[in-house]
């Protein structure tokens, strides 16, 4: 029979610390409570033990999810300003051409004017439905 071959040593687990299961805080193996939050470190086989463990991964599970999903929600702050400042040129692009339009009295200038004005509605538009 061959002897069991060692575990290299870069695949085991760290051995000097112990991860917080409720905030992932790295405790020494020796604390029997998490440094950061208090929660006990005390492994037993307790079926109650192993609940509670479950409870602690479940909510750290969905705690990432709801972190991810208010990042997902909300998109970068400068890209809703960008959208903004785009839409507020173009409008005021298209109302300033259409003043002029009028006071020249030219029809092309107010068919620029106007598309000018549509772009810029519908790009704040889009800013304000993304919500
Ligand atoms: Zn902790």
């Amino acid at each position: 029979m061959d002897k069991p071959k060692k575990e290299p040593t870069l695949l085991k687990p760290n051995q000097d610390s112990k991860l917080c299961l409720n905030c992932g805080f790295p405790n020494r193996n020796t604390d029997a409570q998490c440094m950061y939050c208090q929660t006990s470190l005390v492994e037993d086989d307790g079926l109650f033990n192993w609940l509670r463990q479950t409870y602690y991964v479940l909510r750290w599970r969905w705690q990432l999810k709801q972190k991810r999903d208010t990042l997902e929600s909300n998109p970068p702050l400068y890209r809703s300003f960008g959208f903004f400042v785009v839409g507020v040129i173009l409008s005021g692009m298209g109302v300033f051409v259409f003043t002029s339009a009028i006071s020249q009295n030219s029809f092309s200038s107010g068919l620029i004017a106007l598309v000018l004005v549509g772009y810029g509605f519908v790009t704040l538009k889009t800013l304000f439905s993304n919500k």
